[in-house]
């Protein structure tokens, strides 16, 4: 009990950072985002809390991107894009399971489905048109 009065202050603090940003952030933006306002925090003290939130529901992790894990304070189901080039995630909230996938793996495999997330990988607009750019340069 009394770890968690402890760290009351900076627990708030680094929930509050991951809920302000939509770029699905890793413990070390985290870390970085917190460190000039909270000289004495520490990269390991990101990660307990981050553990810590997950357990109770308040953010999920997103999977692990280009070696970092990354976390979503939007805990309710939805679809992710992830840019394999620059790392960017981002939330797909019109693109929802077909329910139909749901019911193929229950009839076919015996499994009682909870929950399903969608996660689409390639490359984002900027990456795309970057990549475009090179290719156009490249080609001239
Ligand atoms: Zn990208
Ligand atoms: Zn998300």
């Amino acid at each position: 009990m009394e770890r968690t009065v402890r760290y009351s202050k900076k627990r708030e603090a680094i929930l509050s950072a991951i809920q302000g940003t939509s770029c699905h952030p890793s413990a070390e933006w985290v870390y970085r985002q917190l460190k000039p306002r909270h000289p004495d925090l520490s990269l390991g003290t990101v990660y307990r809390n981050l553990d810590f939130f997950r357990q109770r529901g308040q953010v999920q992790s997103v999977g692990v991107v280009q070696g970092q894990e990354r976390f979503d304070a939007t805990v309710t189901p939805h679809s992710h894009f992830i840019c394999n080039c620059c790392g960017s995630v981002s939330d797909l909230p019109g693109i929802h399971p077909e329910t139909g996938l749901e019911q193929a793996v229950s009839s076919q495999y015996g499994f009682a489905v909870e929950r399903c997330k969608l996660t689409f990988y390639g490359l984002c607009p900027s990456c795309l048109h970057q990549d475009q750019n090179f290719k156009e340069e490249s080609s001239s």
